[in-house]
């Protein structure tokens, strides 16, 4: 899609700008006044303990908290993006709560501190290992269309696709929030605590307030222009007008009001309460200042009442003896993965040499053809609604027919055809179907895993889609409203191939998150997930690779420069173009574009009774990992 300026929108937001954005910001309380992010993914201590829980004191909440990227422990880990709620998760796992109360009240927190990224005017994946049951489960708490979206909302009245701006700073890209629910969906059917007592740390650090570091304030100011047009937005994050000031402490007392519902009401305070009603007017009616107009939704307090939270069994494929579970339909980060690993399977056999031994070149050259074919086969036929053929897509037969243009010294010409995953697989068919282009997707969402004691697993990712959502926070509540429902199509991608993923009333917009659980013999090996968009998707499939076939530390797995093909997409991390391994993949003729930080990944592993947490070292100013002896 071709994004040109529109001129009855005075909002920008570009798409580009923000793509560096995703990756710089940060919520470190920590920064100024503790111990840096690791530099070098060197495992800082085998095992550590936390710090001491945060005190009821007044002032801003964890301002000493230190950044450590990987932690070992037996006793339950938290690894998020931020040490002020990585270390509410591990407040709730000392007082013995379990790993989803964990997920949930770091959840909560996380939309106090990372404001941009998520938050309960958002939606998420929640998908959990039950260590009882030894089985994997998941929630689907996206965002959802309205009942009076269509096929033709994003559609100017010529036809032609609307500015992709004008829609994301709208009523119209708003989903139905899904995030409050999904917290509520996952305490009934896993936790011990309460809803009120897992969002209390968050409400306390609303009032309390944080300390802005750099990354904050200059993600503010980049957004500074678009805030502004919102009133509402501006009185929380542009104070006197400036943005938010590296130093200063930020209060939400609207959105700690907001807390107080949710812990009071429940769900039921944003799904049909004053909450919701407050969301219908500013989705209908956007508050804007004076000469500027953006467009407004058809959402009414019966959609965010009969928003569902939907219990979904999960994408299940095997990879070298393991059990890889991922999120399925409205998701597609499940089903690329699983393809992208069963295709790296099949060129093994193709090649002749085991992707463990292979030189690392070779291994990432195989790693980008895999993506891009599954990416392929992703625009072409996962969306909600659009019948996916799911199994066959994860299956190893459609991955063995899709090995077949697999060259270990050539990559594959940009856009490789969609496949025909109908369960009748023949050793090398000619390609006869097109392909389809790539979507919009945003770069912004966090991930956290949690685990517990008994072993239990929380692999949870939540959005607001792009950073700082539609811009709009609700007046009066404090909390900005996703942008989710820009992550559909506008209109078909490829002229004469049919799109699954166009709008429709109640339809959840394909999504890229990934949270992932891997299993072995039953029992849990690597929990991950990741930030970022569509690169979600290669950033999560990349680390797993480097984790159990590099032989990578988890936090080396996470740390390793990244490269994403994305079919219609190529990108790298400029370190990797620029080294041998960069210069030979471009021989072999694997396109890449430098982006500075690619996804922002969270993820634990778990070996001889003991979990290890990991964390970005250095994207986003690096994350949180924390464990409990
Ligand atoms: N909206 C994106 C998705 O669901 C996530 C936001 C992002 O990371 O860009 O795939």
């Amino acid at each position: 899609m071709t994004h040109r300026p529109h001129p009855s929108a005075p909002v920008t937001a570009r798409r580009a700008r923000r793509g560096a954005l995703a990756g710089t910001i940060t919520i470190a309380m920590a920064a100024a006044l503790a111990a840096p992010a690791l530099a070098a993914p060197a495992s800082p201590a085998a095992t550590a303990t936390p710090a001491a829980p945060m005190r009821d004191k007044p002032g801003p909440v964890g301002h000493s908290l230190p950044r450590v990227a990987t932690m070992t422990g037996s006793g339950g880990a938290v690894s998020s993006v931020d040490p002020v709620a990585s270390q509410v998760g591990i407040d709730v796992l000392k007082k013995g709560g379990n790993a989803a109360d964990a997920a949930v009240a770091t959840a909560a927190a996380l939309g106090v501190v990372q404001p941009y990224a998520n938050g309960i005017g958002g939606g998420g994946y929640f998908v959990y290992y039950d260590a009882k049951r030894q089985t994997v489960a998941t929630l689907d708490g996206r965002e959802t269309a309205p009942a009076g979206m269509t096929e033709r909302s994003f559609l100017e009245a010529d036809g032609t696709a609307m500015d992709f701006d004008k829609a994301v700073n709208s009523g119209l890209s708003v989903g139905v929030p899904g995030t409050p629910a999904t917290w509520k969906a996952a305490l009934d059917r896993w936790g011990s605590r309460s809803y009120s007592a897992m969002l209390a740390p968050a409400q306390r650090i609303a009032e309390r307030g944080f300390v802005v570091n750099d990354a904050f304030s200059n993600a503010t100011a980049d957004n500074a222009e678009r805030f502004a047009t919102f009133p509402a937005t501006a009185k929380v994050f542009l104070p006197g007008g400036q943005p938010v000031q590296p130093g200063s402490v930020l209060r939400q007392p609207d959105l700690a009001k907001a807390y107080q519902a949710l812990r009071s009401q429940g769900p039921s305070a944003i799904n049909g309460g004053a909450i919701g009603e407050a969301i219908v007017k500013t989705v209908r009616t956007p508050q804007t200042t004076a000469g500027v107009s953006v467009p407004a939704g058809s959402m009414t307090i019966d959609d965010l009442r009969g928003y569902r939270v939907l219990a979904k069994d999960p994408v299940h494929s095997t990879y070298r003896g393991h059990d890889v579970y991922g999120m399925s339909i409205s998701g597609s980060g499940g089903i690329a993965v699983a393809e992208t690993l069963n295709l790296l399977q099949a060129y093994e056999k193709r090649a002749g040499t085991p992707l463990a031994t292979a030189d690392q070149a070779q291994y990432l050259h195989r790693f980008a053809e895999a993506t891009a074919t599954a990416f392929a086969d992703r625009n072409r036929w996962v969306a909600e609604g659009a019948g996916t053929p799911v199994s066959e897509l994860v299956s190893t037969g459609f991955a063995a027919e899709r090995a077949c243009g697999f060259d270990p010294a050539k990559a594959q010409p940009r856009p490789i055809p969609f496949g025909e995953p109908d369960g009748d697989y023949g050793p090398c068919p000619q390609p006869t179907a097109g392909a389809s282009g790539t979507p919009n997707d945003g770069a912004s969402t966090t991930h956290l895993t949690v685990s517990d004691k008994w072993g239990n697993v929380a692999s949870y990712t939540l959005t607001i889609e792009q950073f700082g959502g539609s811009g709009m926070v609700v007046p009066g509540w404090g909390f900005l409203l996703n942008n989710e429902l820009t992550d559909f199509n506008f209109k078909p991608m490829t002229d004469g191939v049919p799109d699954p993923n166009l709008p429709a009333p109640g339809k959840r917009p394909r999504s890229s998150m990934a949270p992932t659980i891997v299993l072995k013999d039953g029992a849990p090996v690597i929990a991950v997930g990741a930030a970022g968009g569509p690169t979600i998707i290669t950033s999560v499939a990349q680390i797993l690779t480097g984790y159990l076939d590099r032989g990578l530390t988890p936090v080396k797995a996470v740390a390793a420069p990244r490269i994403s093909s994305r079919n219609t997409a190529a990108t790298a991390e400029p370190g990797l173009i620029v080294s041998d391994v960069g210069k030979q993949l471009a021989a072999w003729g694997q396109p890449m574009e430098p982006v500075e930080s690619l996804g922002r990944a969270t993820a634990i592993t778990f070996s001889g009774g003991k979990a290890t947490a990991a964390a970005e070292t250095s994207r986003g100013g690096g994350g949180s990992a924390m464990a409990l002896p």
